[in-house]
């Protein structure tokens, strides 16, 4: 009887032994995310630690050359032995880096977040990553030039960033512009950057270097802007061919509502995704200048509509909608041959909601120009192009009332008034100066023939 008892019981006791290992402690997931590549002097860390027992402590130690710079972070109120269930997950925000850990150096180390959990095993799991330590704050210094700068349009600050940056460029407000070596002159940096037309003209604008660590440098240079006025306009969509537009766009009827508000949802919501295709395109931009002297305009072609035209579009009297026409319309005769503005190469060469058949060319460093509405494409993605050489040919694909080119550029991917651009003397002053590029002299003195008529009697989209 005896026996059989203890074999019972050794049994039993087998039998409960894992069990009680399943009930007495589990693992715990940690994360940290997004886990940082560096670290500096405060380094915000944000850990997530999930354990259905919780954690008794949590530890965060910075490992570089075979040193441990271990500090706990978090603290169990009380040691539990009895697990408890379901108990909610840790996040804590932590700061790493030199600031705790003053031996640090810059160069390579291992970061090692461990937590334990809070029950009878205490089991401890941890998670590594590979970070660089960079302590040297960044620093900027920008060029000693006067800056003009017009609301709408575009300017150039050369700058020197030192220290341990890794990102570095101009702040408008809120827009960042990305910077690019300044060529033959090492060290050097250069943006162009934009004051978008809505911009309040006293929008703080400074360079800036930072890197990862969360560390900036900020430094300002000297400019003047000059506010801008923008005209008006209303467009009463009875006097456009809305039928043809909207199927044009819309061929299958994807669109819900009648016309006016098919209209609206292209006007509105196509628009934006159509400038945000627009403005990606940016990132594959040439890093260098593949342009040489002013844009040239589409010759003698009258100008319709400019950059920053406000249009109001109204139905049956009343306003139905409102947006700012980001480019000129030129105009001429049905199916004239578009001349791209300048050396650069096809980013984009297809149909784009708004914009119909569309073209966009890269002239490098973030400068790019736009051409909409055309009839006929005569290049492809991946042509590179000369200046004067014919592109395609205007024409009333998208949101176009009629035969015309809708011309714009962008910088770093924000519109700009192209007027700036085509003007040889604002061209050598405000960009190639500063870059040591000479234009020459009849380049100049000739420049191109500026668009004439503007006097924008007729609407067109
Ligand atoms: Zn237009």
């Amino acid at each position: 009887m005896k026996i059989i008892l203890a074999i019972v019981a050794v049994v039993v006791l087998l039998a409960m032994f894992p069990l009680s290992l399943l009930v007495l402690s589990t693992n715990t997931a940690l994360k940290v995310d997004p886990a940082p590549k560096v670290i500096g002097f405060e380094t915000p860390l944000h850990i997530h630690a999930e354990n259905s027992h919780g954690v008794r402590w949590i530890t965060v130690d910075v490992q570089q050359d075979g040193k441990s710079h271990e500090s706990r972070v978090f603290q169990a109120k009380e040691q539990s032995f009895f697990p408890k269930r379901n108990v909610p997950a840790t996040d804590l925000n932590v700061k790493i880096g030199k600031q705790t850990a003053p031996e640090l150096h810059d160069g390579k180390a291992r970061v090692v977040v461990a937590a334990v959990s809070n029950d009878f095993r205490g089991k401890s799991d941890s998670i590594a990553f590979d970070v660089d330590v960079m302590t040297a704050p960044p620093q900027v210094v920008a060029d000693g030039v006067q800056h003009y700068i017009n609301q709408g349009g575009t300017e150039m600050v050369t700058f020197t960033p030192s220290g341990a940056w890794t990102e570095a460029g101009v702040k408008v407000g809120d827009q960042t512009f990305r910077s690019f070596p300044l060529p033959n002159h090492p060290g050097q940096y250069f943006s162009l950057f934009a004051l978008f037309w809505s911009l309040p003209t006293d929008t703080p604008i400074s360079v800036f270097a930072g890197n990862p660590t969360g560390a900036t440098a900020k430094a300002g240079f000297w400019y003047k802007v000059f506010p801008k006025q923008f005209r008006k306009s209303t467009i009463a969509l009875e006097s456009m061919n809305l039928e043809r537009m909207v199927n044009g766009i819309d061929p299958e009827g994807k669109l819900k509502g009648d016309l006016v508000q098919r209209f609206i949802q292209i006007n509105q919501e196509m628009r934006k995704q159509n400038n945000k295709t627009l403005a990606d395109l940016r990132f594959q931009t040439e890093q260098k200048f593949l342009w040489t002297g002013a844009f040239l305009p589409m010759v003698d072609s009258t100008v319709e509509s400019r950059f920053a035209d406000d249009r109001t579009y109204t139905w049956q009297g009343k306003k139905v909608d409102e947006q700012t026409h980001l480019g000129f319309d030129l105009a001429k005769v049905s199916h004239t041959p578009i001349p791209a503005s300048n050396d650069g190469r096809v980013l984009f060469a297809e149909r784009l909601g708004i914009y119909g058949n569309c073209i966009l060319i890269d002239h490098g460093f973030g400068l790019q120009t736009i051409y909409g509405h055309l009839s006929e494409f005569l290049v492809k993605k991946g042509d590179m192009v000369k200046k004067g050489q014919i592109i395609g040919k205007t024409g009333m694909t998208g949101l176009a009332g009629g035969d015309h080119l809708h011309f714009t550029m962008q910088v770093d991917g924000v519109q700009v008034n192209a007027v700036e651009w085509w003007d040889p003397h604002w061209v050598r002053d405000r960009i190639l100066s500063k870059m040591d590029v000479t234009m020459p002299d009849e380049a100049v003195k000739g420049g191109y023939p500026v668009p004439a008529g503007h006097k924008g009697k007729k609407r067109r989209k």
